[in-house]
């Protein structure tokens, strides 16, 4: 006999809490229901979240039925949701949805000639692991609760066959696991790798599946046929239960926060889930974000270390060039320009001998040039200098070539022409992109074939697959692109990689400049050189800059990555910048300027009254209203509002209490939350 029962449901529709319904089906947490939405009673999606006591005042409506496709969803998988909706203030109904496939099991299957998911490979025997690896394992691998570990270690020092060796002990104990990279390193090559040692146990899931082969996967999973699943971020939702381990690797990478809808850390959620699937959770990096570095030092992590590359292979030397110099009059610099005249200015005779000595070998060279976002960067050519905001420490950006702010707290001065600090230089705004590179290339070194790799060359992964192609081939002999190819891979022949101007990447108005660029210099000289034997000469990383004592290239340079993470602790203390403190960034945005700006400033004096109203939220400071870096995107209008605070806690109820209903937002504006941010673009 059932009997008519209210429930909680996480229904789908933009409502920041769960809604109650009523029903005599025999329900469950976790199970799929459909439910009528609003006046029309339209039918949606919903996740039973339990039942309910409390009655509503208004009229309640009945569940329309059961999704019977679906077991009710493993209860820690539940309460990890509600902590995403939770923590990330994102409404529970559609954080819920992603935890099913696109497509319903029967849903007829159309053919496709593409090749399967996971290849059919010949199996690979593990490797001897060295001692270093060895003993990383043997630590890791006692542990089977929720723990959370930082696997630290060089690039080329075998942390992949770490993990394949932890993956091996989950599954010979019956037990699964998750490995999620970011989504540019899911390339073929580790996919075959993970298949050629687990064979047909793997199942992947990534953004270049069809609906259909997503879906299959997930069966694959969730029916348990298979035990180990690779994936992005997004593979976090597959409700994947009897799970031993998941491992991040790359675990600093800024791709692992997913920037639009829920604006989650598939790093977070990792350690989030295996909190509440208790089982131990690795993280992965050559250079650990300060986030993870800072909790691996107070020990709430586990630290291990890999500080050798696998087969005494060196590290690459890391040569650094001072573009000062080449201004520089002395006399026999001046002889030295002639000679090199024809180069352009962002080529210094030292990277130009290099990459000849290299293509003369019949090997490769690639060049580097960070130009996210920011179109110019404002530099004192004589001695180095760029302005910083006097409150935040960031770069300040020109505007208008007559004034600079700050994309922060919108501080704002005059665009002085000459140096404040060296007073003799005059500031210059230097642009610089990708294809001035390949065509100024194009002219130095006839005869060798060019390849650029930037978001307009390279914009699916077939074209990305097709470079790899070409790289390996030998049909390029000079590689010229942006970030996106510093990263995971693995060319032999590639000896000297150059960094064309480092200045660009730690003068973004971000405060993670720095971070980000000994990130981007220690993971250039991780492609440099991989391959060279015992004997042979070392790779070689070039880096251009105008300010050589930066933090990012010194300690880059010896690969100390420890040096670094302790002195740019106490910067970011300085100011309370994450991981010391934390952050939450408001956008507004819409496509009526004077309604943004408006609109910002009025949530900003919300803000303001929310402090002086509660005493428990003193900690927080406000920053802003500002023009976001990216001012006008798409159309739409761009301000941002910060707030910082060292009272964790406090962030999310006040970010809560601060949007309110958001009835006080005219139509036309949009505020979107982002808890921890990555990029305030
Ligand atoms: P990381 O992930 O730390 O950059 P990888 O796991 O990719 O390093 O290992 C780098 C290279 O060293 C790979 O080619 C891998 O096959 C090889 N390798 C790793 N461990 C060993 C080992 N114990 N013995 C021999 N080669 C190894
Ligand atoms: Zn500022």
């Amino acid at each position: 006999m059932s009997s008519t029962q209210l429930w909680k449901v996480a229904a789908d529709a933009p409502l920041p809490e769960a809604l109650t319904y009523s029903s005599d089906l025999p329900l469950q947490r976790g199970q799929l229901v459909t439910v009528p939405l609003g006046r029309g009673g339209r039918k949606v999606h919903g996740l039973i979240l339990g039942p309910t006591q409390e009655v509503p005042d208004f009229e309640v409506k009945a569940v329309d039925s059961i999704v019977e496709e679906y077991a009710p969803l493993p209860e820690p998988y539940v309460k990890w949701l509600e902590w995403l909706a939770q923590y990330y203030l994102h409404p529970v109904g559609q954080v819920v949805q992603s935890a099913f496939p696109p497509l319903r099991k029967t849903e007829k299957q159309r053919a496709s000639k593409r090749p399967p998911v996971i290849p059919q490979l010949e199996a690979d025997s593990a490797l001897n692991l060295t001692d270093e690896q060895q003993t990383c394992f043997e630590s890791i691998a006692k542990f089977s609760s929720f723990s959370t570990h930082l696997l630290f270690g060089v690039t080329g020092s075998g942390k992949t066959e770490v993990y394949l060796r932890l993956l091996d002990k989950v599954l010979s104990e019956g037990k699964r696991g998750i490995v999620l990279v970011p989504e540019i390193s899911l390339t073929p090559q580790l996919i075959q790798r993970f298949a050629r040692r687990f064979g047909d146990k793997i199942a992947a899931l990534h953004s270049q599946l069809t609906d259909r082969e997503r879906t299959n996967q997930w069966w694959d999973i969730v029916e348990g046929r298979k035990s180990i699943l690779i994936g992005a971020r997004s593979a976090l939702f597959c409700p994947i239960d009897n799970l031993g381990l998941i491992i991040v690797d790359e675990e600093h990478e800024p791709s692992f926060k997913q920037d639009e809808k829920l604006k989650y850390n598939g790093r977070d959620a990792a350690v989030m889930l295996g909190k509440q699937m208790n089982c131990p959770v690795v993280l992965g990096s050559a250079t650990p974000s300060l986030e993870t570095w800072k909790n691996a030092v107070e020990g709430k992590y586990h630290l291990h270390r890999l500080t050798r590359r696998v087969a005494n292979r060196a590290l690459p030397d890391i040569e650094v060039i001072d573009l000062r110099k080449l201004k520089s009059d002395d006399e026999e610099k001046q002889k030295a320009i002639t000679k090199y005249s024809h180069l352009p200015f962002w080529l210094s005779p030292d990277l130009y001998e290099r990459m000849h000595q290299v293509l003369d070998r019949g090997d490769q060279a690639a060049l580097f040039l960070n130009r996210r976002g920011i179109a110019q960067m404002v530099v004192c050519p004589a001695c180095g200098h760029t302005r910083e905001c006097p409150n935040c420490d960031i770069s300040l950006t020109l505007h208008a070539h007559s004034h600079l702010i700050c994309h922060y707290c919108d501080y704002h001065e005059n665009f002085k022409t000459k140096c404040p600090d060296c007073k003799e230089g005059q500031l210059e705004a230097i642009g610089l992109g990708t294809e001035l590179l390949e065509t100024d290339l194009t002219r130095l070194f006839p005869g060798k074939k060019i390849a650029r790799a930037d978001r307009d060359e390279i914009q699916s992964r077939a074209d990305l697959e097709d470079l790899i192609a070409n790289m390996e081939s030998g049909d390029i002999d000079i590689l010229v692109g942006t970030q996106m190819i510093a990263k995971g891979l693995d060319f032999p022949k590639l000896k000297l990689v150059g960094l064309v101007l480092a200045d660009v990447g730690f003068n973004l108005p971000d405060f993670r400049a720095t971070e980000r660029s000994f990130q981007l210099i220690t993971q250039m000289s991780g492609r440099s050189g991989r391959h060279v034997k015992d004997g042979e000469s070392p790779g070689l990383v070039i880096i251009q800059t105008f300010n050589t004592e930066h933090d990012s290239i010194t300690f880059a340079k010896n690969h100390d990555f420890e040096g670094f993470a302790t002195h740019e602790l106490e910067i970011r203390s300085a100011l309370n910048y994450p991981p010391m403190g934390r952050l939450v960034s408001f956008r507004i945005q819409g496509t009526k300027l004077g309604q943004v700006e408006e609109t910002a400033r009025l949530l900003a004096r919300r803000a303001q009254a929310l402090k002086t109203q509660f005493p428990q939220y003193g900690s927080i400071e406000v920053l802003g209203p500002a023009e976001a870096p990216l001012s006008k995107l798409r159309g739409q209008f761009r301000y941002h509002l910060l707030i910082k605070t060292t009272q964790p806690a406090a962030a999310n109820p006040f970010s809560r209490q601060l949007l309110g209903d958001q009835d006080w937002v005219p139509s036309g504006v949009k505020i979107l939350i982002d808890i921890d941010p990555m990029s305030l673009l």
